[in-house]
């Protein structure tokens, strides 16, 4: 049941706009009441303009914000005297508005009115809501809707018909609340709700009152056990559906990236999505179509309801469905494009962004992880629209071209040509081993500044968290994920693998780059000491090269590796045998897997550091007094002496060589495999030949 959480001591000392900041909050804490980024609320105040006037604003939640973290920047203050006469017109087309409005803005720096801020002006109150909430939405969807509003509400509310939101649908809302003095809400079908009051506390208040009322109603009427028409499969356990998942999604990844644009998909086994793909009704439910037009942007008219009986050992079964379900859903998307096109639209990406498996759960895709997030969120609230609908009568949705009409809106393209264009490594993830240390992660941030998506692997959790803390921090939740791993273990390089295609869908860059050093002359050599370095190094790039490649020839989509080997692959590095031949290993191994990549358009390249101290794991251990040794100088001169070295007389730091791998790993290079590049200020012992 939603609750009331407004709380008196904070909101003492609010008003006016800080009042509806904090009241617009509240709404969004609550996704049952207000669904992610839908939704505006407005209050109408008296404000001294930019000549000292007093006048009457509309501050009203602009377009391209969410109401949880909407903030005052978020918020559009128009002049009601400009807005008031519009009531007069007949309609206006969306274009027309739009324009008006701009022309009404008391600072030309607050965002662009939303198509729905008329509906908050023409009401003749203080503080109006326009939320989306699941009770609400599920009488709105369901065909007996009217008749169970009026049991609940009885003269209280106004109904108003399915029209695409704009300057009609504003008007018919107020008209409907002048002609019903006991009105206290509005319904409006297959969309909302609108409250109203005349201070923030009670239009907060009415808006959940309006909405346990409905809850009420509906929970009275669930049956559990007949719920989506009872259960026609069990879900299959935690543990074999994570598995599953983490199999599958590489090629669902692949499937539904195609034609260039890559997706970063997302798992999700709540406990309300098992209960839907779960049910015998589900995957004729899941096809009537969208309940709400702020749903339907991400996640598309209907969902892809994958045809498989769970079957923990099916792993292969359950790939050939989702191969035939993801073709045949972009076939249906595109006679659904063309059924329905209107002149000049040019078809989205066919591919789903709901996919729905009974037993396992939902995948969701999107263009960042926070997005395919949002597309599973507005999933469940389609689900809880679904349970109550079906609980008071038959679920109706949109109408196809409805439907259309709102994913096609010319006011929404046209803001999607606003967006800036996409960046490097946006929509792509880049699994790095040793994330946590200098080269890894300065690597990390080079290729999340440009978009990517990060898998810090490190035998060191803690570090490879600190450095995923710091970017998710700086770009975002989910933007960087820490796994264990250890390279030298065969099964802790697959289950690291795994993991991340169980976030993200699967992986595009890896980096190979744990490692270690040790330094001593041949004959003092220990046995034990090559064994590490041919481990860690050799065996440690080969693993997960391998995991990658498999991973990679899944997704279908190319890929590409990059080896941070070192100077002494090819240079012979004095008192570092071990090293220098696990070195010029790695580099080998790198030119044989790039041919073998090739078909497949994965690229292998590597890049030759020298001599990178800072941050480094390696340069804190006895390798850095081993070398001063092997130089007969003292630890603190290596710095110096390493820069006397260099053609260039520098120092090589890590982000020289995160911009090495940049360049390999971006579409500067498409067509550049089995190559090095020095990193190493210039020395010449080591110029590549
Ligand atoms: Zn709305």
């Amino acid at each position: 049941m939603v609750q009331n959480l407004w709380d008196k001591a904070k909101a003492a000392g609010l008003s006016g706009l800080d009042e509806l900041v904090y009241r617009s909050n509240l709404i969004g804490a609550d996704r049952r009441v207000c669904n992610w980024g839908g939704g505006n609320t407005s209050a109408k105040m008296t404000v001294r303009d930019f000549r000292g006037r007093e006048i009457e604003v509309m501050f009203v939640k602009g377009s391209g914000s969410d109401l949880a973290t909407a903030r005052a920047s978020s918020f559009t203050g128009l002049r009601m005297e400009d807005i008031r006469p519009l009531f007069e017109r007949e309609d206006m087309t969306d274009e027309e508005m739009v324009a008006y409005l701009a022309h009404c803005m008391i600072d030309a720096k607050h965002p662009r009115a939303s198509i729905e801020t008329l509906l908050h002006a023409f009401l003749p109150f203080r503080h109006v809501d326009h939320t989306h909430p699941d009770a609400i939405i599920s009488i709105c969807c369901a065909d007996n809707g009217r008749e169970v509003a009026r049991e609940i509400f009885g003269d209280r509310f106004v109904w108003v018909p399915y029209i695409r939101p704009g300057f009609r649908l504003s008007k018919m809302i107020a008209q409907g609340v002048l002609a019903n003095p006991k009105a206290e809400l509005v319904l409006m079908e297959k969309h909302g709700l609108v409250t109203w009051g005349d201070t923030a506390e009670e239009c907060y208040a009415r808006t959940i009152r309006v909405i346990q009322e409905a809850e009420a109603y509906i929970e009275a009427r669930v049956d559990e056990a007949k719920l989506f028409g009872g259960r026609k499969f069990e879900p299959l356990p935690a543990d074999v559906r994570r598995r599953l998942a983490a199999e599958v999604m590489p090629l669902v990844r692949g499937a539904v990236s195609a034609e260039g644009r890559r997706m970063i998909l997302s798992f999700d086994d709540g406990e309300d999505v098992l209960r839907f793909v779960c049910g015998r009704d589900s995957e004729r439910l899941s096809q009537i179509g969208a309940a709400c037009p702020d749903h339907l942007v991400h996640t598309k008219v209907k969902p892809l309801f994958v045809d498989w009986t769970p079957d923990e050992g099916d792993a292969e079964g359950l790939k050939r469905k989702l191969r035939e379900g993801i073709a045949a859903y972009k076939e249906q998307y595109k006679a659904y494009f063309e059924r329905n096109k209107n002149e000049g639209d040019v078809m989205f990406e066919p591919a789903p962004r709901v996919i729905l498996v009974p037993g396992l759960g939902m995948i969701n895709t999107g263009k960042s992880l926070a997005m395919a997030r949002v597309s599973g969120a507005l999933y469940h609230r389609a689900i809880a629209v679904m349970r109550g609908a079906t609980a008071l009568g038959n679920f109706v949705s949109l109408s196809e071209n409805e439907a259309y009409n709102v994913e096609y809106w010319p006011l929404e393209l046209y803001k999607l040509t606003l967006a800036p264009p996409e960046a490097e490594f946006s929509r792509q993830v880049a699994l790095i081993t040793g994330g946590a240390g200098g080269i890894g992660s300065a690597t990390a941030r080079r290729l999340a500044a440009e978009g990517a998506h990060v898998v810090l692997a490190d035998l060191n959790l803690e570090g490879a968290r600190k450095v995923a803390d710091e970017i998710n921090g700086k770009y975002g939740e989910g933007r960087a994920l820490a796994v264990r791993m250890d390279v030298t273990d065969e099964e802790a390089v697959r289950a690291a693998f795994r993991e991340a295609a169980l976030y993200y869908g699967g992986v595009d860059i890896l980096v190979n780059n744990a490692g270690l050093a040790t330094s001593s002359p041949i004959e003092e050599t220990t046995l034990q000491e090559w064994n590490l370095n041919m481990n860690v190094l050799g065996t440690g790039y080969f693993l997960a090269a391998r995991e990658a490649f498999i991973l990679m020839k899944e997704q279908g989509i190319g890929g590409s590796m990059v080896f941070i080997a070192s100077k002494n692959a090819v240079y012979a590095g004095k008192n570092a045998s071990a090293y220098s031949a696990a070195k010029a290993l790695e580099a080998h191994l790198a030119r044989c897997i790039a041919t073998e990549g090739g078909p497949y358009g994965i690229r292998v390249n590597t890049i030759l550091p020298d001599a990178v101290l800072q941050g480094s794991q390696i340069w804190n251990s006895r390798w850095r007094e081993e070398r001063a040794a092997a130089y007969g100088i003292k630890p603190e001169e290596l710095e110096e002496y390493y820069r006397k070295r260099t053609t260039l007389l520098v120092n090589v730091f890590p982000e020289d060589i995160a911009e090495g791998v940049a360049f390999f790993a971006s579409s500067r290079a498409a067509k550049t495999t089995g190559c090095m590049l020095t990193v190493d200020g210039g020395v010449p012992a080591a110029f590549a030949r």
